[in-house]
């Protein structure tokens, strides 16, 4: 996808701070962090909406949960909690239209979320 902002941070045609990477999942630092750890995980493949996977990217979504619990270990948030969000379409707050999952952690966060 030529104009999205996540396919080319995993082209890395824009620079992000990468915290992990496989073959079909790219980990980076937010830019405007909203938590001590706050770290976007996404499929590399450019899919606009969770509302827009299909049964074929069962595995591939699979991948990119584990390797957000792994990094959640890796920061030490994994016994202190940490929330993984993916804000799914404009009501909800999504802004990016690549899917991505939001791994919150490192201070208490509220519920229910605004
Ligand atoms: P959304 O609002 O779609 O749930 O989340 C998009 C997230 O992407 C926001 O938290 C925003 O700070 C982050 N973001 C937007 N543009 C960039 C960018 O160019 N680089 C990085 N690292 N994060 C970005
Ligand atoms: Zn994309």
């Amino acid at each position: 996808m030529d104009q999205c902002i996540f396919c080319k941070i995993a082209e890395r045609a824009i620079p992000s701070k990468v915290v992990f990477e496989n073959e079909h999942v790219l980990a980076f630092e937010d830019l405007h962090p909203q938590a001590l750890t706050h770290i976007l995980v996404i499929p590399k493949k450019h899919i606009a909406t969770l509302n827009d996977a299909t049964a074929e990217d069962q595995s591939l979504l699979g991948e990119v949960i584990l390797a957000a619990t792994e990094i959640a270990k890796d920061r030490r948030i994994s016994t202190s909690g940490y929330r993984l969000v993916a804000n799914t379409m404009a009501g909800a707050g999504q802004s990016v239209f690549h899917i991505h999952f939001h791994l919150l952690g490192g201070r208490s966060l509220a519920w229910p979320p605004g």
